[in-house]
């Protein structure tokens, strides 16, 4: 590789007029690198690629030549050079550099540079293909990858094996692939976007059910405060702006009622369909009261540890990790709101006889795996409290 960037350094600076100013040969099999001042065109990559591949196919010969330095000769700081090249001999030694070797690599008839490095004595097995410029790239100095020999060949034979991989995936042929891509990602888009809507659609068709449920309980004389728990299931990645999207219609359209004064908690859930121990359900409180709503959404916190959330006024949302059952935890979370003054220990029956009915207890199984007694229950109370 170090040969390559040698000629392909070269190639860049007779040509274009382009010197390299930094390098990088980097590990196999990755590509090494040069940094130019700006980027070059597809055609100069084009053109450079054409010229160094010209002497890589005539076996240009590259060979060391040493001198001593004598008595009086000294180095040339890096751009103190009066040669015509900036490559040629001098530049990489310092001024300060007195006696010892000059060691020079030649290409023959294309670069003499300074060089204490090893390279082959030939380009002739040094084919070398240079990266396109993505065309977004700035007009600044730019970084050029590059592979040769050994290195293009891996580098073609892993390219090919992820043609094969995403051609077998869309079943179609190479040809065929930037087309295929682009009509999966416009299909893709345009699926969002109905999703999107669709969404938007069933929370307004939700919010507005839920405020009229709530209009038709004032209607037959409820008094109070209008509680609802909401369990939904769903696999959407975005359960909280649904959620949040339900609450919002529901208030609009509470708030365009001629009787829009009653009290109402709010309590909707959304869970996976299929869930396991890392699984996240979204809860969210809205109410027409920031105290309330926030004495709520504290209390979900307190009783179920994996819950973490918080809320700003009537609006509280958090994520719970773990199983969620609506007959479960939906149900504990339920009465919450709809016990204004609970205390603990009607949370803890109704933990007790939630675990009693759905999930095997650990303590259950170990002391007396088919029946249930009192004493069991008392225990629960104890230890889940
Ligand atoms: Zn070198």
């Amino acid at each position: 590789m170090h040969t390559s960037q040698h000629l392909l350094s070269a190639v860049i600076e007779k040509s274009l007029k382009v010197p390299t100013l930094t390098w990088s040969l980097t590990p196999w099999p990755s590509p090494a690198y040069i940094d130019l001042p700006r980027p070059l065109s597809a055609a100069e990559v084009a053109q450079v690629q054409d010229e160094a591949n010209l002497y890589v196919f005539e076996g240009r010969r590259v060979y060391v030549e040493v001198d001593e330095l004598h008595a009086g000769q000294t180095g040339i700081d890096s751009g103190d050079s009066e040669s015509a090249s900036s490559r040629e001999l001098g530049r990489g030694l310092p001024s300060d550099y007195v006696g010892g070797v000059h060691r020079v690599v030649t290409i023959d008839g294309v670069d003499r540079t300074p060089c204490c490095g090893t390279h082959l004595p030939s380009l002739a097995s040094l084919q070398l293909f240079l990266f396109p410029v993505p065309p977004s790239s700035s007009s600044g100095p730019s970084r050029h990858y590059f592979v040769a020999g050994p290195r293009l060949l891996n580098h073609l034979g892993s390219v090919q094996s992820l043609l094969m991989r995403t051609t077998a995936v869309l079943s179609c042929g190479p040809p065929e692939l930037p087309d295929r891509v682009a009509i999966v990602v416009e299909e893709s888009k345009r699926r969002e976007k109905r999703i999107d809507d669709l969404e938007h659609e069933l929370a307004s068709v939700v919010g507005v059910q839920l405020a009229e449920e709530m209009a038709q309980w004032c209607a037959s004389g409820g008094e109070g405060e209008w509680v609802k728990f909401v369990s939904r299931t769903d696999d959407s990645p975005s359960a909280q702006p649904f959620l949040q999207a339900i609450a919002l219609t529901f208030a609009a359209h509470l708030s365009g009622q001629s009787d829009s004064t009653g009290r109402y908690t709010l309590l909707l859930a959304s869970s996976p369909s299929s869930q396991t121990s890392s699984s996240t359900t979204v809860v969210m409180v809205f109410g027409d009261e920031d105290k309330r709503v926030k004495a709520i959404g504290e209390e979900l916190k307190r009783q179920f540890k994996t819950l973490k959330g918080g809320g700003k006024g009537v609006r509280w949302s958090g994520k719970f990790v773990g199983v969620w059952l609506a007959d479960r935890e939906g149900r504990m979370a339920s009465s919450l709101t709809s016990t204004p003054s609970t205390s603990s220990l009607k949370f803890a029956a109704v933990r007790v006889l939630s675990y009693m009915f759905y999930s095997p207890c650990p303590l259950l199984q170990l002391v007396c795996p088919y029946t249930f007694c009192f004493r069991f229950i008392e225990c629960h109370i104890y230890v889940y409290e």
